[in-house]
């Protein structure tokens, strides 16, 4: 048995079935492609093209605006991601920013925004992004510095936002401001008077970044996304309903990692042998294994749970994106030393898992900080006599 039927042996409803296979359709026919889309640096258009195609970006939006099911489900989101990242974190990227770029519009814009970008996301006709992180501020998200000030029915927006996915290419951003003492989510149309696009990083992985600089950028009042200064909660739930996505693209490219480990080791014999059975190697393989169906088990647990009320389930994405994607790390780690040299060599298989494998355990939440905020929840229960 392959390790990629294992995927096939969790008890799935026929819907996520389905998906995984048209999941796997999508992915096999980019693989080919997939070194030529991790380096663009812009989106791909065969990547995009070919997803669009496959209709899988309407997972990202409710039925009543053109999506696939009535609601934007955790688990359909990372039952795709597992697939996709172990083929190309691109692709995987494309995937996933719709729906983390389009949610708030979906819980908590007016209509009007809705019917104009929601049907266009799920075609694939609109590339979504979330615009948070500054240049001076990350994990600390309080001290966003960009402001957004209403009058006479427009809003104005002064900041600088940086590192940001599909940043450049993408054809509206859901940008948190600063508004009076609290803060607003505003979606600006990327071809908004007032905004100036830069790619001052380029980073190890695949990942399209771009720097966004708005200077008095206007846009009608109707495009804050839900009420004024409680755009903080529109962000929480977007990060509860997608964080254990991260960590189903974590096991996904895991696996990959592994099968790459077990094609090298089990084919080219040393003193004799093959690697896969010479000192530790069968143990570091058999320990990646174990780790990935560990990590596995929570993440789909995480991310059932997630599907059915997301908030009330953050602590479990929250371990399931740590779980997974240090998992990751480590699994693609030994990947590379198993392979001895040729785990080295720029523009293999295991060289792009091995750079698309690192920034999971910062982005979306970096480990440490997920850590902070899981041992308040863990003591704030103790005190509270709440632990079994
Ligand atoms: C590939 C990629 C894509 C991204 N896409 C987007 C995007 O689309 N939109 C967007 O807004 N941003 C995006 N980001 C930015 C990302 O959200 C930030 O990198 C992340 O929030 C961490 O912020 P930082 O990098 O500034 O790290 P910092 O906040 O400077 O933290 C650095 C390190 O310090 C430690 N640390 C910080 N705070 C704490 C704490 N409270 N407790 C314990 N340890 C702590 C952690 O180890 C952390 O990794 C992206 C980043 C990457 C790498």
């Amino acid at each position: 048995m392959s390790l990629d039927s294992k995927l096939d042996s969790y008890e799935l409803a026929p819907r996520y079935r389905e998906l995984q296979r048209e999941a796997g359709a999508v992915a096999a026919a980019l693989a080919a492609h997939a070194d030529v889309a991790d380096e663009a640096s812009g989106i791909d258009p065969l990547v995009r093209e070919t997803l669009a195609a496959s209709g899988l970006a309407s997972v990202m939006v409710s039925a009543e605006y053109g999506g696939r099911f009535e609601s934007i489900d955790s688990l359909a989101v990372t039952v795709v991601r597992e697939v996709f990242a172990g083929t190309s974190g691109h692709l995987d990227s494309l995937f996933a920013m719709q729906g983390i770029g389009s949610y708030p519009v979906s819980v908590g814009g007016s209509d009007r925004l809705r019917k104009r970008w929601l049907p266009a996301v799920a075609a694939l006709e609109a590339v979504a992004a979330l615009a948070l992180t500054e240049p001076h501020v990350g994990s600390d998200l309080k001290a966003i510095t960009t402001t957004v000030e209403e009058a006479g029915g427009k809003l104005t927006i002064r900041g600088h936002k940086s590192f940001i996915t599909n940043g450049g290419d993408a054809d509206f951003y859901c940008v948190l401001c600063r508004e009076k003492d609290g803060f607003s989510l505003v979606l600006v149309p990327a071809d908004t008077p007032g905004i100036k696009v830069t790619r001052p990083y380029q980073i190890i992985a695949p990942h399209i970044l771009g720097d966004i600089v708005f200077a008095d950028t206007r846009v009608p009042a109707d495009h804050r996304i839900g009420e004024p200064g409680r755009g903080f909660r529109l962000v929480l739930s977007t990060l509860a309903t997608f964080r254990v996505s991260v960590a189903g693209a974590a096991v996904g490219l895991a696996n990959a990692a592994l099968n790459e480990a077990l094609r090298h080791t089990a084919g080219r014999e040393q003193f004799g042998v093959p690697l896969a059975a010479l000192g530790p190697v069968p143990s570091m393989l058999a320990l990646s294994w174990t780790e990935i169906e560990m990590a596995r088990s929570l993440t789909y647990r995480a991310a059932a749970a997630a599907a059915r009320d997301p908030d009330a389930n953050l602590h479990l994405s929250s371990m399931a994106k740590i779980g997974a994607t240090e998992v990751a790390g480590r699994v693609v780690d030994r990947a590379v030393q198993v392979m001895g040299r040729f785990g080295l060599v720029r523009g293999s298989v295991i060289e792009r898992l091995y750079r698309e494998a690192r920034p999971m355990r910062i982005y979306e939440g970096s480990t440490e900080v997920i850590l902070d905020s899981l041992a308040r929840q863990l003591l704030k229960q103790h005190s509270a006599g709440q632990r079994s």
